[in-house]
């Protein structure tokens, strides 16, 4: 299976800088490389982007959210079909920014995981405890209360255009990163979730990212662990230096267990 890296390039560039961005990330990924790169820019430059991409086979691009309701009166939203329709293939979706900040709660998320399933975008859900819950020991609870929200009603078909991404909120930006092993302990929770609910061939097909200050002296690490399919990336992804370390590593991680 190809892992995933994907750069989530969150509210930061202007057009000029994020077209220099996209450049360089697409001269470095290499057409033959083990690891399928996902862009998501900022909204306002998707389209545009999307038009001038060099052509790259391993690259596609992502909507950071999506609206969870089709089309309509419903102002400043953009809907998963109107990514789909500008080529946009991913979209994140419930990304720990999202639901702290912006107010998302799990029945948004679920309703943004339908959305996008339907208009043929693959969900890239992201799930993660904060520190507390880290700390007092319910983290694995709190992921699973999560995924059991926002996958609710998903079938086995459409698990094939469903990605994971385990984002200890304690690790996002601040330079602190799970272990290795904290990773992989979660990582394997969440596919024996996935086996429980929709079984073995499922769970083992599920692409599982790790975020959360993942980055060139991390990253190896963390993707050799056999539950990690790659990352989601966000300070590093500013970085085409940084952020192709990365898809390297990934690449890497994957020879070696051929
Ligand atoms: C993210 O926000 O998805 C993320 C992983 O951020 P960072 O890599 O900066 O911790």
């Amino acid at each position: 299976m190809r892992n995933i890296v994907a750069g989530n390039w969150k509210s930061n560039k202007l057009m000029v800088e994020a077209r220099e961005l996209m450049v360089a990330v697409s001269k470095g990924v290499s057409i033959d490389g083990l690891t399928d790169v996902i862009l998501a820019p900022p909204a306002p430059f998707l389209s545009a982007l999307v038009l001038e991409a060099p052509e790259n086979k391993s690259i596609s691009w992502a909507g950071q959210q999506c609206s969870g309701y089709e089309m309509g009166a419903y102002t400043g939203e953009f809907t998963a079909s109107m990514l789909h329709s500008i080529g946009v293939r991913s979209v994140l979706i419930g990304h720990s920014e999202r639901r702290d900040k912006f107010g998302e709660s799990e029945e948004m998320v679920a309703m943004k995981v339908r959305s996008a399933l339907d208009s043929g975008l693959t969900a890239i859900l992201c799930c993660g405890e904060n520190l507390g819950e880290r700390e007092s020991g319910g983290h694995f609870t709190r992921v699973m209360e999560q995924l059991t929200h926002a996958l609710h009603g998903v079938s086995e078909t459409e698990m094939a255009d469903v990605v994971l991404a385990y984002e200890p909120i304690w690790a996002i930006g601040t330079g602190r990163t799970a272990s290795a092993d904290q990773a992989q302990e979660m990582h394997h929770a969440i596919r024996e979730f996935i086996k429980e609910n929709w079984g073995e061939m499922i769970a083992g097909n599920t692409r599982i990212l790790y975020g959360g200050s993942c980055k060139p002296s991390n990253a190896g690490e963390i993707f050799a662990q056999p539950d990690v399919n790659g990352g989601l990336i966000g300070g590093a992804a500013l970085s085409a230096a940084d952020f192709l370390a990365i898809v390297d590593a990934s690449d890497q991680s994957l020879r070696e267990i051929q």
